[in-house]
């Protein structure tokens, strides 16, 4: 037997979520019939909304509703450094310990030959640009996660840039190998940030 139709939609939606199940989506959906209409409605353009006003800031790649962001807008941010992270929710991670006030600047990933990512898959050349065209930066902080991926992108980046000048510098590994920045409690990455090393 088969649910009606709205009801089968709303759990196939459900199950397209990660980690989701067709039993937690099959809970979820009557959950959801049993909702408030107002919340109902808030919920389902909530949805809508992230997705079409959210894109990436065209400077940093951060996640941002203007473009460019309030973190590449922001002219009390120490303009001579930009901090290299993986992907949008290290910049939240790092931001917010209030250690580091200069900009960002997100890669969507790092280099892995196993999944066929390459340095054109990042957003690297938007980056390069960003050098080219602001001299007033002089320090590019590499903040990829403590993984051979990560260490691999590091190194090329340092390779690209240091060239140019332009110190680049790498976390200290008060992060354990292996270990992803969206985890480290406060104490650990501030202690990352100030430990940096030269690459
Ligand atoms: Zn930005």
């Amino acid at each position: 037997m088969q649910y009606p139709e709205p009801i089968e939609r709303l759990i196939d939606s459900y199950m397209k979520l990660p980690g989701i199940g067709e039993k937690t989506a099959t809970r979820l959906a009557f959950f959801t019939i049993d909702m408030d209409q107002d919340d109902v409605a808030a919920f389902a353009s909530s949805l809508t909304a992230a997705k079409t006003q959210l894109h990436y800031c065209s400077v940093c790649g951060n996640i941002t509703d203007d473009d460019p962001c309030s973190i590449c807008t922001d002219t009390s941010r120490d303009q001579t450094k930009i901090l290299v992270v993986e992907q949008v929710k290290d910049v939240m991670s790092i931001d917010r310990m209030d250690e580091y006030h200069g900009l960002y600047h997100v890669l969507h990933g790092v280099m892995s030959p196993l999944e066929g990512t390459g340095p054109e898959d990042l957003n690297i050349a938007s980056l390069l640009h960003r050098l080219q065209d602001n001299d007033a930066v002089n320090e590019v902080i590499v903040a990829t996660n403590a993984t051979p991926e990560g260490e691999a992108t590091a190194m090329y980046l340092a390779r690209l840039i240091k060239p140019a000048g332009i110190r680049v510098t790498r976390l200290a590994h008060g992060l354990a190998v292996g270990s992803d920045i969206e985890y480290a409690d406060q104490m650990t990455l501030m202690k990352a940030v100030e430990g940096r090393t030269e690459i």
